[in-house]
């Protein structure tokens, strides 16, 4: 470039330039376009290569201004510069620095660089231009920058994804790291460089398809990606661990040659602990964490396989917590909960570490001893359950006593598989628990004649409303001042086609359990009502009757209402209806309960607290609810029999429901003694065989009757009525 206007520059001979042919051959040998302007901007000499680049001829050029092909004022500025400055060279550098343009004939432009040099003549001063088209040089800069730019742009792309990306050459060296792959391998993108990619992406052996090289150099050789993640473990930098999974891909130049290697990779340890969690949970109770009732079931099957092959024993030991659902029921779920916890961590800790504690859902654990040598094995080992259940338990600052009741099954001697034990196990339980609880018992075939006849039970009693089997038995309430019946309490009895006249312990618990108790409660009350209404047609205008409400009754939704409608449709007056409701029916929701009660006691209906003294310590509820009565709890009334101290209880009761205003009726009063303690008490109503035992509708007419002919109720020989006879009662 600078070969042909170092030729006129000043310092050369005059002799040389003024050669017109030597000089027009240099010029036309030029490669770039010389334009040679005078000192009025005007064009005088042009080279082929300057008609060419601005496509004009060279007369066209010739006479013009320079402007007009490159009106850039700083081309013309130039010329004049150079003339002031006495035809001194001008700054190359200035003048290439600038982005100059060149204009066509056809008024298209092109990008030019330009290089000047001033020469003093006879003509004056004169300016050469030697000019270059550079479109093309600009183009290749425009495409090297569009591809700075689109390298720019990936990188920038492969740093804000989550996934790790490297890259290397042929000989997997890595040439690349991208944010996250910094991040987890520990290896910075400057350290990284050049160095093998075993070293960065350290899998070690743990990769079962071979460490991440041998697949990257795989995946270059065989020219297929290997696009099945595998799952290895990264060791990164500082020694720690990752899971990971990868996958790697060849990556090929312009040409379509390999040039290296891709491996994405991403941390899978959350996912990896997310699904364990998940597994986890499918086999694991929500609230004590203890294996459920699938996986439990599986380790039965397994210590059974075991068991066969050493000739060995499995034990299945089936827990239900006594009394649970009253403390459930009457202080809320939260501390019932906290109960099962820990009652839970109680089990786990007298167990061997091989031995399974499981959670069957509510209240119910089952323990499987494997590989039992001994048989007393299993009872020693309930008789320490039943010990440690029994140990006070501490929740949210209330101390609570629970026991348990244990049923045990035995392989091979009960069943030879998990739900044959188990259902054994469950069967020895609820003996257990009718042998009067906290207490254990083993299997014996026998019990499951036990078991058909609760599901006989069942069935039956689904069909028993239809069939009208059920009925009220009605026991007398005597009001001790008068000694005259205020009333009765209605208690249901069925008489089954096949086994006769069957009590509520019988049938009352499982109606609970079924839900049938709902459908059962709304018979009775309709009954119950149905009754007293006559009795009041009849004359007898004062004669109330208690009903027996079940929780699951009170509960359901449209109890008041329903309750509100029988005496509606009866006529009864609410007056003459007493609900008998236990503590533990009201006191898990005791607001709800109250606005329930309030209902029922504003519309009239006497509300009865029964089995008073039995359940819950605290007695504060009874400020909160509307009572009207205690009914004292039988246990109370029979320890007059043993003396002063024992009767204690008795004594408090009756005083405290005098200071709180409610009346009280103390129930299965049985003997004299009993009768002449509560005298004593000024007790106000009692209930009881010495009275009366609960009788069929037309005994208690026939009560009432006799007491309007002026008998009383009087001084039964309770050892007498107790053994049950028609008609269990003795009238005087
Ligand atoms: P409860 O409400 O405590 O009823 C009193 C129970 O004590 C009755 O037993 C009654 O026969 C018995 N009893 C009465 N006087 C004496 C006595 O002097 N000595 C002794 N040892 N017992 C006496 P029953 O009829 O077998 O009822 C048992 C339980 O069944 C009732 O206890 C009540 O909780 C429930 N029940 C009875 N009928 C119904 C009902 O219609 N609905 C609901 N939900 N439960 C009922
Ligand atoms: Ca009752
Ligand atoms: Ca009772």
């Amino acid at each position: 470039m600078p070969l042909i206007p170092q030729l006129f520059r000043t310092d050369r001979p005059a002799r040389h330039w003024r050669s017109e042919n030597h000089y027009r051959r240099l010029l036309e040998a030029a490669p770039d376009a010389l334009i040679v302007v005078n000192e009025g901007g005007l064009i005088v000499l042009v080279n082929v290569q300057a008609e060419k680049q601005f496509g004009y001829l060279r007369d066209e050029l010739l006479g013009q201004p320079l402007t007009n092909i490159i009106p850039e004022g700083f081309a013309g500025q130039l010329v004049i510069d150079g003339a002031r400055s006495g035809g001194e060279m001008l700054a190359n550098q200035q003048a290439a620095a600038v982005d100059l343009k060149g204009q066509r004939k056809d008024r298209s432009w092109f990008p030019i660089e330009l290089t000047l040099s001033a020469v003093r003549s006879a003509q004056g001063l004169l300016t050469i231009f030697a000019i270059r088209d550079i479109t093309s040089r600009k183009r290749a800069e425009a495409n090297v920058l569009q591809k700075m730019d689109e390298l720019n742009r990936a990188q920038v792309t492969l740093n804000c994804i989550g996934d790790a990306v490297v890259c290397t050459d042929l000989t997997t060296n890595i040439t690349f790291l991208n944010l996250a792959a910094e991040t987890m391998t520990g290896w910075p993108m400057k350290e990284a460089w050049g160095r093998p990619l075993a070293d960065i992406l350290n899998t070690g052996a743990s990769a079962g398809n071979g460490s991440s090289a041998n697949t990257a150099e795989l995946a270059i050789l065989e020219k297929c990606a290997e696009l099945v993640p595998t799952r290895c473990v990264l060791v990164r930098r500082d020694g720690t661990k990752l899971q990971i999974e990868n996958s790697v891909a060849p990556l090929h130049d312009q040409y379509g040659n390999a040039s290296g290697a891709v491996v994405v990779f991403r941390d899978t340890t959350a996912a990896q602990e997310m699904a364990q969690q998940i597994i986890h949970a499918a086999d694991h109770d929500w609230l004590t964490d203890l294996p459920n009732a699938r996986l439990l079931s599986r380790r039965i099957t397994t210590a059974i396989e075991n068991a066969q092959r050493y000739g060995l024993r499995v034990a299945v030991l089936f827990l239900d917590l006594d009394g649970f659902k009253h403390i459930n029921d009457s202080l809320g779920h939260s501390i019932g909960d906290q109960l099962l916890q820990s009652v839970a961590k109680r089990l786990v800790g007298c167990v061997r570490p091989g031995d399974t504690v499981s959670r069957q859902g509510g209240d119910e654990f089952v323990v499987l001893l494997t590989a039992v040598q001994r048989k007393e094995d299993p009872a020693n080992l309930a008789r320490r359950l039943l010990r440690t259940v029994a140990e006070v338990h501490s929740a949210d600052q209330h101390d609570l006593h629970v026991t348990t009741s244990i049923g045990m099954s035995m392989f091979p001697d009960d069943g030879h598989d998990a739900e044959t034990l188990i259902k054994n196990a469950d069967t020895a339980m609820y003996q257990a628990k009718e042998n009067g609880r906290q207490g254990f018992q083993f299997f014996k075939p026998v019990m499951n004649a036990r078991a058909v006849e609760r599901q006989s039970i069942e069935e039956a009693m689904r069909i028993a409303l239809e069939r009208r089997e059920f009925s009220l038995h009605y026991q007398p309430k005597i009001d001790l001042r008068t000694g005259l019946i205020t009333g009765a309490e209605a208690l249901l009895r069925w008489n089954h086609p096949d086994r006769g006249l069957l009590f509520p312990s019988t049938f009352i618990p499982v109606a609970e359990e079924t839900g049938l108790i709902v459908a059962i409660g709304k018979w009775v009350i309709q009954d119950a009502c149905a009754q007293a209404k006559g009795w009041s047609d009849a004359g007898f205008p004062d004669i109330s009757v208690a009903v027996n409400v079940s929780a699951l009754e009170f509960r359901s939704e449209r109890f008041a209402c329903d309750v509100l409608a029988t005496l509606d449709d009866t006529g009864l007056l609410p007056g003459n209806l007493e609900l008998e409701l236990t503590e533990s029916v009201f006191m898990k929701h005791l607001d709800s309960a109250a606005a329930i009660l309030q209902s029922l006691r504003s519309a009239g209906v006497q509300i009865a607290v029964d089995d008073f003294g039995t359940g819950y310590s605290s007695l504060s509820y009874l400020r909160k609810l509307p009572v009207d009565t205690l009914k004292i709890d039988r246990s109370f009334v029979a320890q007059v029999e043993l003396g002063a101290d024992e009767a204690a209880i008795l004594t408090a009761v009756i005083s405290m429901a005098r200071s709180l205003r409610l009346h009280v009726i103390a129930e299965g009063v049985e003997t004299s003694e009993e009768l002449a303690f509560l005298h004593e008490q000024d007790c106000g109503q009692a209930q009881g065989f010495y009275f009366s035992r609960p009788v069929p509708v037309s005994s208690f007419v026939r009560l009432l009757l006799q007491q309007a002919d002026g008998q009383k109720l009087e001084g039964a020989q309770c050892k007498q009525t107790l053994s049950m006879g028609p008609p269990p009662m003795r009238a005087l």
